[in-house]
């Protein structure tokens, strides 16, 4: 187990504690880019975290975190006052937050948070990386929470203080559709699925597909986003044995596109289960997935799917923000002539798919008292 945090907090930023327990401090890895500022504005008011320190490139690096985004920031919400402020730390500067919440660019991700854990930080990552390295966790709560016991076999944990840690959240897309398979899988076994998305722009990052590739467009093609849902399906569905995960065995062949959205990984999903289930059970499973209500995890969607009846949802602009763009949306649930059933869902992509899902799973391991 990880040993409790020592690390040291500036008393003026520390806010009040809630419920008798004292925030933690955390740092916001890659803090300028599209997650990061989104992880900055979730963070906001969190009553169990509060961002005590920043880290950019070296472009950033030294400027107060306002004027290192400028008009990069392209959320609704203000930039938090005392975030404004924080000067950036550059790229592998030593940090005293004993949480790092990681939005890094895939190029520099890896390498750095390695050197993050190593130094006795727990690293919650975002970054494509380290989510398919056998000992760390790719995780989901709602669906496999016990996979974050891989954190105690992991060398981080067994360095000179103990503590340190990767722990992952999956792609954004691999998110929404395993939110989707979860219930089903629990309760009928899925054999195979067939996917198809179509994802918003905002997923590419700033200044990301260039508006002239985009508007008016779809782009059937992303790099690297189809293997990355068929096999992170498979190691968030999978067991976790004595040797690391098993993989579910799920046969998973999808087809991503980019389309001009600004937020909302829309997708449509054709399953094959193991046993027959009927439309009313179907809805039975997917409705009555609520594996985290007792658990108060702040960021946790009491309604973690929702199911809609209408003939055309979700939409991504109806739809997206729902439970705070942690929920996951699904409708068109129908039979699917080819395998057994199809249905569409949809899920923010930057919050369900990334800063929510690794501020979520952090609550996950402070619950279980690794924080
Ligand atoms: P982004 O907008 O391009 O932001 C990248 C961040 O990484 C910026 O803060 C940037 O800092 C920083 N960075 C770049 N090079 C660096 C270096 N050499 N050293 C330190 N920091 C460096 O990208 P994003 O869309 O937020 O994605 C961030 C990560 O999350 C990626 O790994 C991506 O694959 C993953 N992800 C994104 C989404 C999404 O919907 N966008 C969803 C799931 C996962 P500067 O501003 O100083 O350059």
């Amino acid at each position: 187990m990880l040993a409790k945090s020592r690390a040291s907090v500036t008393p003026s930023r520390r806010p009040k504690s809630l419920n008798g327990r004292a925030p933690t401090p955390v740092g916001v890895l890659g803090a300028t880019g599209t997650v990061g500022q989104r992880f900055i504005q979730l963070l906001e008011n969190h009553p169990w975290f509060y961002v005590d320190e920043v880290m950019a490139s070296d472009q950033s690096a030294g400027k107060p975190y306002a004027e290192a985004v400028g008009a990069r920031w392209k959320l609704t919400t203000r930039i938090p006052e005392g975030v404004a402020r924080l000067k950036v730390r550059g790229p592998g500067e030593k940090l005293r937050s004993p949480v790092l919440f990681s939005a890094l660019d895939a190029s520099v991700a890896g390498e750095l948070e390695e050197q993050y854990a190593r130094a006795g930080h727990l690293v919650s990552s975002n970054s494509r990386n380290h989510r398919l390295d056998p000992l760390v966790p790719l995780v989901i709560p709602e669906v496999n929470r016990d996979h974050i016991e891989l954190l105690e076999r992991q060398k981080f944990s067994n360095g000179p203080n103990g503590r340190g840690g990767i722990l992952t959240n999956p792609n954004c897309s691999a998110i929404v559709l395993v939110m989707a398979l979860a219930p089903l899988h629990r309760a009928f076994g899925v054999e195979s699925v067939i996917v198809t998305t179509f994802q918003a722009t905002s997923g590419a990052g700033y200044p990301g597909v260039p508006s002239l590739d985009i508007l008016g467009n779809v782009v059937p093609y992303i790099p690297g986003e189809e293997p990355k849902m068929e096999s992170e399906t498979n190691k968030i569905l999978g067991t976790l044995g004595a040797r690391g995960i098993e993989s579910a065995g799920i046969a998973v062949s999808a087809s991503c596109h980019r389309v001009p959205v600004l937020d909302g990984h829309l997708m449509a999903v054709s399953v094959k289960l193991k046993r027959k289930a009927s439309l009313k059970q179907m809805l039975a499973a997917l409705t009555g997935f609520r594996p985290l209500d007792r658990m108060a995890l702040p960021s946790a969607p009491a309604e973690p799917i929702h199911v809609r009846e209408e003939d055309d949802r979700p939409q991504p602009r109806l739809d997206v923000d729902r439970s705070s763009g942690m929920g996951v949306t699904l409708g068109r649930l129908r039979p699917c002539p080819v395998l057994d059933w199809k249905f569409d869902a949809l899920g923010h992509n930057t919050i369900r798919g990334a800063a929510g899902a690794a501020i979520l799973n952090a609550e996950l391991l402070a619950h279980a008292g690794r924080i």
